[in-house]
């Protein structure tokens, strides 16, 4: 698996000193108030596990199952997966995501939330934040790094759903891309 990735942008160790900050800003944040954290599947299950047991806040986690790329290309729509069953009203909301590349994902899934009068606060936070060309649909309000324009997998992030075990973030390389092309 290591040797599909052609260069190592992140490793396990730089990730989680990283998500240490993060985390202490995130608490400094929300001290006091009622935050549930809706983690988007399945590229930020890894993301979510490290990140939520560095913030020492009585928070609540839900899940929400989307999927926006297709094999390394954003396919510019989202689809919903499931629909999220906590209640959140009068709950300040943190929508985490892997990677915001054009934020078609982060703002369908703001748009949805944004519907829900009762939400005391929405904001979002992601992993790794893609600095492309062009202007993006949504920004984040926490990021953890900012990565070049290359697709990339590990810690979560998949292609085609390989490569979410690995414990770094790296750049898959056009061999592994084709062999593993649409299976
Ligand atoms: P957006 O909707 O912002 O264009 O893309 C966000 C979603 O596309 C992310 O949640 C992630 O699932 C996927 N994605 C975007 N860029 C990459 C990438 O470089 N690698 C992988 N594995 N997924 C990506
Ligand atoms: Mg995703
Ligand atoms: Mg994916």
């Amino acid at each position: 698996m290591i040797k599909d990735i052609t260069e190592v942008l992140f490793d396990e160790a730089t990730i989680l000193g990283r998500l240490d900050i993060l985390a202490r800003k995130i608490t400094a944040e929300y001290e006091g108030k009622d935050l549930t954290i809706v983690a988007l599947l399945n590229g930020s299950v890894i993301f979510m596990a490290d990140l939520l047991r560095r913030i020492p806040l009585p928070l609540q986690v839900d899940c929400l199952a989307v999927s926006s790329y297709h094999g390394t290309q954003s396919k510019g729509s989202v689809t919903f997966r499931q629909t999220p069953v906590a209640d959140l009203s009068n709950r300040h909301v943190l929508v985490l995501d892997d990677i915001l590349d054009t934020g078609t994902t982060l703002r369908t899934v703001l748009d949805h939330f944004a519907q829900d009068k009762t939400i005391l606060s929405l904001r979002s936070c992601v992993l790794l934040r893609k600095l492309i060309a062009q202007p993006r649909k949504a920004e984040a309000d926490f990021i953890a790094f900012d990565i070049p324009d290359a697709f990339v997998v590990g810690y979560g992030l998949d292609y085609n759903e390989r490569y979410r075990n690995l414990p770094l973030v790296g750049v898959l390389g056009p061999e592994a891309i084709a062999r593993y092309a649409g299976r």
